[in-house]
């Protein structure tokens, strides 16, 4: 399980997140939601313990973390733009991340096929169109069968056909029990897949609970008009 105890970080005199408290459930998928800004990648990269929280920690699996993880052996994360060096090709990428954990075997196989990538292992990574590079990202992110999930904006930029991909690929990584935390702006997307929602306003948590019950509360029965409601309201506050 993934615990967050009241996270503070801030970038010089900006706090970003302003005690931030959390868990994340097992064999659910919580979306991470909010406007631009809200916070979200930041609290995503101290739970890969990329970014050091100022205070508070992360617990995965019972040990505590700060700054200082390795996410690599638990973690499963595809990033917003995955960068990988653009003159390998793709078989060469997938060789140098096996090579970085001693894998001799070939976890990236069934998974190249299920993304139809195959064809593609011989073309340099500067080659491929931006969806299969996001399919490659998504095949690193799920071959060594980490325990937990992180997709940041996954979809985004995506066709029809690939984001079904994807959608199916998290429905079944779901159902093997795996922990799974996703950010989109597409609403219906999170309404598609997310059970639990983190709904970050200027840093601080606005709703943690169920995605059915932020319907109820909001009267609505479509995420996207609960949260521009929210939004709306938001700013007639300020
Ligand atoms: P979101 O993912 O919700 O759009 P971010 O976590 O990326 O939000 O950013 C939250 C705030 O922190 C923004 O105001 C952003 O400009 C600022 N920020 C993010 N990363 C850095 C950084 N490395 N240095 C300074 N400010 C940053």
């Amino acid at each position: 399980m993934i615990r967050i105890s009241n996270i503070i970080k801030k970038y010089n005199k900006l706090e970003v997140l302003k005690g931030i408290d959390a868990e994340l459930q097992t064999g659910k998928v919580t979306a991470i939601v909010g406007p631009n800004g809200s916070g979200k990648t930041t609290l995503i990269k101290i739970i890969l313990g990329l970014v050091k929280a100022d205070f508070g920690f992360v617990e995965i699996d019972g040990t505590k973390i700060n700054g200082d993880y390795n996410y690599k052996n638990n973690i499963g994360y595809m990033p917003q733009i995955a960068r990988y060096p653009e003159n390998l090709t793709v078989f060469e990428v997938l060789s140098m991340i096996k090579d970085l954990r001693n894998r001799k075997d070939q976890p990236e196989e069934k998974l190249l096929k299920e993304f139809e990538l195959s064809g593609e292992l011989t073309k340099a990574i500067r080659t491929l169109s931006g969806g299969n590079r996001q399919k490659l990202s998504t095949v690193i992110s799920l071959m060594f069968d980490p325990k937990f999930l992180i997709f940041d904006e996954p979809t985004a930029g995506l066709d029809p056909v690939i984001s079904n991909r994807f959608k199916e690929m998290v429905f079944a990584e779901k159902q093997k029990g795996k922990t799974i935390i996703l950010t989109s702006h597409i609403m219906s997307e999170v309404e598609e897949l997310a059970d639990e929602i983190i709904f970050l306003l200027e840093g601080k948590i606005f709703y943690k609970g169920s995605l059915q019950n932020l319907l109820i509360e909001r009267g609505e029965s479509k995420l996207e008009k609960a949260v521009a409601k929210i939004l709306e309201e938001k700013v007639l506050w300020n």
